[in-house]
Order: C-alpha cells, then structure tokens, then sequence
C-alpha cells in the first residue's frame, strides 16, 4: 500500500548527505508510482511531485535531520495541502433551522450518512430532524425512519405521493415549530448522473437555500467518485464531500484526488455501517496515517510545536533549583498528552539517557493520565508544592475529590516522588543531549 512503498522510498533516500537533483530523482519517481497506484488522479500525481521536487532539491542538511527525514516532511505538508489543508466544519449559521441537503448517487451511502450525521449533531447539541425526499423508492422513506428511530431523532412523514421540493419546505417549516434547529435532507439518487435528477436538485437547492449541499460519494469507487464530485459541483456548487467506505478503500484514491480536482473540501469520513462510525476528516491526521506515525521528524515537530517553550523553561529553571512540585509534574503529564502517545514521544528524543528512559517506567499509561490531572487538581496549592504533608486523612480527601482511590493517590505520590528524585541525579549530571524546549 501507499505507506509501505513511501516508507521504502525513504529508506533509500537515507544515507545521502545533502539533496541533490540526482538523488532525489529516484525518490521521486518512486513517489509518483506510489501515488499512481494509488489510483491517485494523474493530473494531481503531477503537480504533487512537481511541487514537493522544487522544495526538496538544493536544500542544505538541516542540524540533525537527514535528507530522507527532509523530504519525509515536504511530502508530509504537501499531502497535508492536497488534502485541503485543515478539517472543514459544517456551516450551521445563518437562518435556522439549518438546512444540510444531501446529494449522491444511489447505494453511495445518503441514508445511512443522514442518520450517521443527525446522531453526531445530536451529540454535539444541535437538535436534528431527518427528512427522507427520495421519493420514488418507499422503502428509502422507511429506512430512514427505522434508522431515525434508532438514534431517537425525528424522521419527517414524507407522503410520497408529493412532490419533494413540497415536502422538503414543508418539513423545514415543522422543523421551526418544533424547535429543531438542523434539518437532514436525504435526496433521490439515480446509478447515474442524468438531467431529472440534477434538475430537482437545483430545485430542491433554489427553494430551500441550504447552508450545506453535501456529496456522499462512495470511496471505493476510486476516480469515479472524484468524477462524480466534478459534475455534481458544476451543477451545485457542492460545499463539501462525505466520503463514505472509507474503511475498505486500501488505496485512498478518490481521498487523495477530490478536494485538488473539485476544490470541494471532505469534512465527513464513513468508515462502516454502524451508525457511530462516521469522523470529521482531518487532513493531517490521514497525512500521518500515510506516512507512519513512527518517523521521527514529524513527532519532534509535533513536540515543538506542543510544548510551550517558555512554560518548558521556566520548568528547567525550577528542576536546577530542585524544585519540581506535584503542579509542575501535572504540567508535564499535560503536554507529553497533547503531544499523543507517550512512548513515540519518549522514543523519538535523540541521545536519550539511559535514566530518561527509566521515566517511561515511571509515567502512568495514557488512560491513566487523565485520573492523575484529577488527583492532582484535587490537592491544595500548599500540598502540591509540598508532598510530604498529605497524610492518611489528606489522601482520603484527595481520593474523595477527585473521584478515585486512596490507593491510586498513594501510586501517583509514589511516582512523583522516583521522578524527582531520579531528575536530582540528572541535575547533577546535566542537561546534555537534550532537544531544546525539550525537559529530562
Ligand atoms: P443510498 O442509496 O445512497 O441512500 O445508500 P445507503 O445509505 O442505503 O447505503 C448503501 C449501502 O452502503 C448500505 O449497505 C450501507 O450500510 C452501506 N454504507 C454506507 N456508508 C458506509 C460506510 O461508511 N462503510 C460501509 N462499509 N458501508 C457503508
Ligand atoms: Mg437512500
């Protein structure tokens, strides 16, 4: 797949000292083919490596990164770009009830999406209500009320003998009198794009003015969907794709090629049948996904640009004067969980010392550190600065407070007390070796 064949493309480009057009002229090649394979628009593919060979060639050895950990990260943004940069949110302003219109063709996912997505507005507070306009097929108005009913959100009684349009502006108007405040509009689909279709979309699109027209395109579809997105955006001016099947799509095709072929932004992925599985699209989560979370250089950039420099500083300064309280350690457990796992973050620190590596045995799991926050946050000023005065009733407190047990505030004592004493030792050896921004 595409991350393998990118991952052996920079093991090669390991071990140049510097990019030179030669040298990156194979990698790049590589790339291409990969893309290709990919079933990545060839247009896209194109302009792509064009644009990652003029950032990459002639660029000097940055300290400490090799040239494949370079090109690594210009394929990284640039297919962070390709993929439209940053997660596009829905449109919900402007007059409400909101009006979400959701276009496609038949089997691409529109029911299910429509059920999918009213369960995540719910979730996010929004008061949803389904409208089925597909007319033509009885059993797709009865599927979306099945569905409806399974998460508890309203399903308009479309009467099919009734024009759609009619009965979209009708279901609108009874969503305002009940108080609901986004309205699902699940359209007809035809197994093609023909004219009746696209002209009672434009009807539907002129008489209800929604802040959203929606594309479920089915990923698996590969070029066609983004061929499909091209001709639905012509005629409606789409402001985003839900691409749908996302999760039996190994080639990530269609994802890669939409939003630079249709400049029409995926703000939704399906990713199964179940109603839960539907994610907002985050472009940089899927370039990472691409590439592999273990490279090391997008992991440093992640830290840096987590860590809040001068909070890191001020909490070197504290650990020179032996000074590391429980609020400073509570820091700590923030930022490291900002930066994502744990152990890819201590794992990626050059040089690291043998006694850093001992913290990782010391640090509590990433499901745990959301209890440790608690506890801490539980303590007053005087007992984070000093630990030595929790004693048995303080630690019952604590405990109480912060909705755990005496023996989970007796752990984290314990912990905070190996980790402080172990950066004593560090102190006294010092800081060598280590990123700046980044603490022992
Ligand atoms: P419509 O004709 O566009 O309304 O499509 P439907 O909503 O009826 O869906 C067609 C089929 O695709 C159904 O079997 C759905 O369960 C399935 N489906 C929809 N979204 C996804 C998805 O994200 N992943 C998978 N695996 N199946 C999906
Ligand atoms: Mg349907």
């Amino acid at each position: 797949n595409l991350s393998d064949r990118l991952e052996s493309v920079f093991k090669r480009l390991k071990g140049y000292g510097r990019l030179s057009e030669d040298n990156i002229q194979e990698g790049l090649r590589e790339v291409r083919l990969a893309l290709l394979e990919a079933d990545v628009n060839f247009r896209v593919v194109k302009d792509f490596v064009a644009r990652v060979r003029e950032r990459a060639v002639g660029r000097e050895v940055m300290e400490s990164l090799t040239p494949a950990q370079q090109v690594v990260k210009i394929v990284h943004d640039e297919l962070v770009a390709l993929l439209g940069g940053r997660n596009r949110q829905l449109d919900l302003s402007g007059r409400q009830p909101a009006v979400l219109l959701l276009v496609g063709l038949q089997g691409s996912g529109k029911t299910t999406t429509a059920a999918k997505l009213a369960r995540w507005l719910l979730s996010k507070g929004r008061a949803p209500y389904l409208v089925p306009a597909d007319v033509y097929r009885p059993a797709a108005v009865e599927q979306l009320r099945v569905l409806g009913e399974r998460i508890g959100v309203p399903v308009h009684p479309t009467d099919t003998s009734r024009p759609p349009v009619e009965t979209a502006r009708e279901a609108v108007a009874r969503a305002g009198l009940q108080g609901l405040d986004t309205v699902i509009v699940d359209t007809a689909g035809r197994l093609h794009v023909d004219e009746a279709l696209m002209g009672e979309l434009r009807d539907l699109k002129a008489r209800l003015e929604p802040q959203e027209i929606l594309l479920v395109a089915d990923a698996m579809t590969g070029q066609d969907a983004v061929n499909i997105a091209g001709k639905f955006d012509a005629d409606l001016s789409l402001t985003g794709v839900i691409l749908t099947k996302v999760e039996g799509d190994a080639r990530g095709g269609a994802a890669l090629s939409i939003q630079a072929v249709t400049g029409t932004p995926i703000k939704f992925v399906g990713v199964g049948e179940k109603l839960d599985q539907l994610e907002p699209f985050h472009p940089e989560r899927i370039a990472d996904r691409i590439l592999g979370m273990g490279d090391v250089l997008t992991l440093i950039e992640k830290a840096q640009a987590t860590m809040d420099r001068r909070r890191a500083q001020e909490l070197q300064e504290k650990l020179r004067k032996d000074a590391f309280t429980l609020e400073d350690f509570r820091d700590q457990l923030r930022q490291l969980r900002r930066m994502g796992s744990l152990e890819q973050v201590l794992s990626m620190i050059p040089g690291l010392g043998a006694q850093l590596k001992k913290a990782k045995g010391l640090m509590p799991d990433e499901r745990e550190l959301v209890r440790v926050e608690a506890i801490i946050d539980s303590m007053t000023p005087a007992e984070r600065r000093n630990y030595r005065v929790i004693n048995g009733s303080r630690r019952r407190r604590i405990a109480r407070g912060s909705g755990t047990t005496v023996q989970d505030v007796n752990r984290l004592l314990k912990n905070y007390a190996q980790m402080a004493k172990m950066f004593k030792k560090m102190r006294k050896g010092g800081f060598r070796n280590l990123p700046q921004g980044m603490l022992p």
